[in-house]
């Protein structure tokens, strides 16, 4: 798998990339995300469902599985919230993706064309190289290119609005 990502300006990861392992005849991906503003990236509340510091650490009983975590709803306890995530069911049922996340380049670029303002020059020659060439795996970060498209301020409430 080769990734080629990018940060936006306004603090999302673009990770892209191309899947040799994948059968597909395109297997291409793409998400944009962001730590989840609302737990703070921690995927859990705390007991009273406020979110836990920027800087909390989960002590070893958090981790022993014994009691119910109060999950976070908006990343659905991911501490990432995706803006489009290519492994999502709702990805596929939009008709971006094939079940298994793989993504064909029109179907990348339709992505990027919804949410992003700007892509690194050298994004798209790379990736395709990539796909070409069969390359082994790597890992290229680009810098911050652009930005999301619009400010949304609820992006969940947003994206309904918006039909592919
Ligand atoms: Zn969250």
């Amino acid at each position: 798998m080769t990734q080629r990502n990018w940060t936006t300006t306004d603090g999302y990861q673009v990770m892209t990339g191309w899947d040799r392992m994948s059968r597909a005849p395109e297997a291409f991906f793409i998400s944009i995300s962001q730590p989840c503003k609302q737990c703070n990236g921690h995927g859990v509340m705390d007991t009273a469902g406020n979110p836990h510091p920027v800087d909390w650490e989960p002590s070893d009983e958090d981790y022993d599985g014994s009691e119910e975590k109060n999950y976070c709803g908006n990343c659905e306890g991911q501490g990432e919230y995706f803006l489009f995530n290519n492994l999502s069911s709702q990805a596929h049922r939009d008709g971006l993706t094939d079940l298994l996340g793989n993504m064909s380049m029109a179907q990348v670029e339709l992505v990027i064309a919804k949410y992003l303002t700007e892509i690194p020059p050298a994004w798209r020659d790379d990736i395709l190289n990539d796909a070409a060439k069969q390359a082994e795996p790597i890992i290229k970060y680009y810098g911050q290119f652009g930005s999301i498209k619009g400010t949304p301020t609820d992006p969940e409430d947003e994206l309904d609005d918006i039909p592919f």
